[in-house]
């Protein structure tokens, strides 16, 4: 990778939606439109910036080995994954939402160990560890809702927005884990090697957060 050259990873899906007006306010504006391509790698208008369009759960791996100089990736991920490997320099307070236990609708509280199906298992694992509350932990790539009507879970952790897909399950948000937004990280290495490219780049994103 050449070092004047700045690779940015960015969520795909829905987020996508709220950061890309955002890298535009901060003249980062790709060359194609990325919801019509299948295309995984999109040149900008700047010649040295390129942006990755993958999976939010891959942005972290990407960012902390240093195939992506820098990440736009949900807090709820960087908790998942661990926030070690990488600088987290700038919250864009957008896509923003919590993290939060729910179970059923004025469900009688469990006696003995809570079955918890999640995506975040450790969250979930470190969350319930430090209320001293023994669990089984369910592991689900989805449709977590699903889970408590089914008899599979007593409780589930997850992203819980307007609160309406949990009301539609029967199911309520109970405890709040964490307030969640999307990060910038960076490569600790890429953060020197590429220090004033970087701190260009997260000036011109800082004054559109401040903006917005
Ligand atoms: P809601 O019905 O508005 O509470 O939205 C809940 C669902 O939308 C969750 O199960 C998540 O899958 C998804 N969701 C909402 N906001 C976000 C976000 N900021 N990041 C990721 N997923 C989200």
């Amino acid at each position: 990778m050449k070092s004047t050259q700045l690779i940015i990873a960015l969520t795909k899906g829905r987020i996508l939606d709220e950061v890309l007006p955002l890298f535009e306010q901060a003249n980062i504006v790709p060359a194609e439109d990325i919801s019509k391509s299948r295309k995984l790698i999109f040149d900008t208008n700047l010649s040295n910036v390129k942006l990755l369009v993958i999976r939010g759960t891959d942005v972290p791996t990407y960012v902390e080995f240093g195939s992506a100089d820098m990440g736009v990736v949900g807090k709820d991920l960087l908790l998942e994954h661990g926030d070690e490997g990488f600088y987290e320099p700038l919250d864009l307070k957008i896509a923003k939402c919590r993290l939060m236990t729910a179970g059923p609708v004025n469900a009688k509280p469990v006696q003995g160990r809570l079955k918890v199906a999640t995506k975040f298992t450790n969250i979930a694992k470190k969350y319930f560890a430090e209320q001293g509350q023994q669990i089984d932990l369910i592991k689900l790539n989805g449709a977590l809702e699903l889970a408590p009507a089914m008899g599979l879970a007593d409780s589930i952790v997850d992203i819980v927005d307007t609160g309406k897909t949990l009301e539609a399950n029967g199911l309520e948000p109970k405890e709040l884990i964490a307030h969640v937004s999307s990060r910038i990280i960076v490569n600790k290495a890429s953060m020197k090697i590429k220090n004033s490219l970087i701190s260009d780049v997260l000036q011109q994103l800082r004054d559109a957060v401040d903006n917005n």
